[in-house]
């Protein structure tokens, strides 16, 4: 089984490896009970049933390190772009992706490094100007409208009480 997969960045995507792997598995939980076997026969000399301590630790302990390995790995190392972290706060992943650039874009030898596919927001000049025009009658004009059918409307029954 492969432990780590080519993925895309969704943001520049070029490609990085990404662990695969979330959480323990079957052949972890089993290292784990050969090692506390062996810690067993090193410390007391025989099988002891205190070696479900040191089971559980290392089963623990991997754990951790296999989660820590996995978050490590999903942000992309080329834009810093962060998915975990944007599925909580896009605002958050934008600014981490944003400092990321900023620190490549600072440092001189990103210059030999592989060109990012950014995406591009293209400004469209036509419904701008178009929604520019729609508004600025409604300004102008409707105002002086608006609180006019406001207070036209009949009282509400909470109002007459
Ligand atoms: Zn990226």
């Amino acid at each position: 089984m492969k432990t780590s997969l080519a993925r895309f960045c969704a943001f520049c995507k070029s490609t990085r490896m990404v662990y695969s792997k979330k959480h323990v598995s079957l052949i972890d939980a089993f290292l784990a009970l050969a090692t506390s076997l062996l810690l067993s026969f090193i410390v007391w000399q025989e099988f002891d049933p205190r070696l479900v301590i040191f089971f559980a630790l290392g089963l623990g302990l991997a754990e951790v390190f296999i989660i820590f390995r996995w978050r490590l790995s999903i942000a992309c190392p080329h834009c810093g772009f962060d998915p975990v972290l944007y599925k909580k706060s896009p605002q958050k992943a934008a600014a981490r992706a944003k400092q990321h650039l900023d620190a490549r874009r600072a440092n001189p030898l990103s210059a030999f490094q592989a060109p990012l596919n950014l995406p591009v927001i293209v400004k469209k000049p036509e419904a701008s100007a178009q929604d520019h025009k729609v508004v600025s009658p409604t300004k102008a004009g409707k105002p002086a409208a608006a609180p006019a059918k406001k207070t036209n409307r009949p009282p509400t029954p909470g109002a007459m009480r």
